[in-house]
């Protein structure tokens, strides 16, 4: 240990009491901000959050409207020729219902068998505490941060975000930097180190076939009208294959393809697929040839039928043929897959299979970009290094199949790759009731962003 590193270990030792009560004070407001009786909670938990930064000689700190609750903005500007790291975290959280099933009150942090257990330990007080701590530990120990920091804690992510983009927007300039850090993700299950490397897209739209202008007899119409349900049922088997591949032309032009590399990284995580099988409850599972669960799981792209209707839908028989039919298809998407042209692809092939004697339309709903930050990127390195160096192992790198919908923020609006660090445990609770955080993450995932800083400092970025 360098003489620098021991400083701020016996610094982090002195001040542990202190911090584990700075903790539970954070916790203790109750930030839940998709219930507007509790928009004065989150407005106060901002509050906190900014004082704190403040003390710790963070500067430029501000609580800035959003139009909804506000984004915590702070920078620190002074490590000349080193990157600049922005931070992301969330100080909202959750609501707390089934209240019945919560062992101890929600927004009363106690702590057992070496957690503590509060409505956002893990999804994302906790975690964006150990930031704020290891923020606190270098200043007081140094004076100063191994990098340039911006630090942009948001109160909406448990509410859709709706108002984080336009704030990105409108604050670009003051948010450029090298490489984002995001601290809302897990740990792999066994409470294994992580970097979650990528995140999967979304591309959502719904096909709406018609036909008659009412439901009309099949005794006296069957055979010469097309049937919309047919119709609708010919066009989703023309969509994907067999075997699993998608049919739509073009739809895997833009998919980075798997390195060796990313292949031994996944074939790396421990998976009992017997157990993962029988956990769903399915016969069998199932996906695209020449890919494993875990590559299929996350990163390869799908196409999927979310629901469909049309006709009759009642007890016993109606001899009908319905005068329309529908479907909500969407498909995840991996990089670099770009949601508008994917959407504009499945349009084009649905169209194409629609057979006469029905009219067909597809709407798209609704789409997010996918995000990978390769494994062999600086930043990702550097925090594999930290986190290598403070929990004693290397971490595993996961890909996971949903969203964090800022990390694709931050590379369309802000241009950023972003490296999410997240220090929670599979087995957390997060959104659920007895949510907790182990101790020992919270602790040494401060030591990792101590760590992680230097390590990034040194990276040449920027
Ligand atoms: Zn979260």
């Amino acid at each position: 240990m360098t003489d620098q590193s021991s400083a701020i270990e016996t610094w982090l030792q002195e001040n542990a009491e202190r911090r584990l009560e700075s903790l539970k004070a954070f916790l203790r407001i109750p930030s839940i901000s998709a219930l507007p009786e509790h928009a004065a909670d989150c407005r106060a938990a901002a509050a906190w959050v900014a004082a704190d930064l403040r003390s710790s000689g963070i500067e430029h700190v501000e609580v800035s409207e959003t139009g909804g609750h506000p984004v915590v903005y702070g920078d620190w500007l002074h490590a000349d020729g080193a990157p600049t790291v922005l931070i992301y975290c969330h100080y909202d959280v959750q609501p707390v219902d089934p209240l019945d099933m919560w062992e101890s009150a929600p927004f009363d942090p106690i702590i057992r068998d070496g957690r503590i257990l509060a409505r956002g330990a893990a999804d994302d007080k906790g975690q964006l505490h150990l930031h704020l701590r290891a923020i606190e530990a270098l200043m007081a120990t140094r004076g100063r941060l191994p990098v340039n920091l911006r630090i942009v804690f948001e109160g909406e992510e448990e509410f859709g975000s709706q108002n984080l983009d336009a704030w990105l927007v409108a604050n670009r300039d003051r948010l450029r930097a090298d490489v984002a850090v995001i601290s809302d993700t897990a740990f792999f299950q066994g409470n294994v180190p992580a970097i979650t490397i990528s995140l999967r897209g979304l591309m959502y739209c719904q096909v709406d076939v018609t036909g008659p202008t009412v439901d009309v007899h099949s005794g006296g119409f069957g055979g010469v009208v097309e049937n919309p349900a047919n119709a609708l049922a010919r066009i989703i088997t023309g969509l994907k294959g067999p075997d699993g591949k998608v049919l739509v032309p073009g739809f895997y032009d833009d998919v980075v393809p798997l390195t060796e590399a990313d292949r031994a990284a996944l074939a790396a995580l421990p998976l009992d697929e017997e157990a993962y099988r029988l956990e769903i409850g399915v016969p069998a599972l199932v996906g695209e040839a020449g890919y494993t669960v875990l590559e299929r799981r996350g990163a390869r792209p799908t196409l999927d039928v979310n629901g469909i209707w049309g006709g009759f839908q009642g007890e016993g028989s109606k001899t009908i043929i319905p005068a329309h039919a529908h479907a909500k298809v969407s498909c995840r998407l991996v990089a670099k897959q770009d949601p508008h042209r994917i959407f504009a692809l499945v349009r084009d092939h649905v169209l194409a299979l629609a057979p006469v004697g029905v009219r067909v339309e597809v709407q798209n709903l609704h789409g997010g970009r996918p995000s990978l930050t390769p494994i062999d990127h600086p930043a990702t390195r550097a925090a594999a290094r930290a986190l290598e160096a403070t929990f004693g192992r290397a971490p595993v790198y996961l890909r996971e199949g949903g969203s964090i919908p800022v990390t694709a923020s931050f590379e369309s609006i802000l241009g950023l790759s972003t490296v999410l660090l997240g220090f929670s445990n599979p087995d957390d609770n997060a959104h659920a009731p007895n949510e907790s955080l182990v101790l020992a993450n919270h602790e040494t995932g401060i030591r990792t962003v101590i760590r992680m800083f230097d390590e990034l400092a040194s990276t040449g970025l920027g």
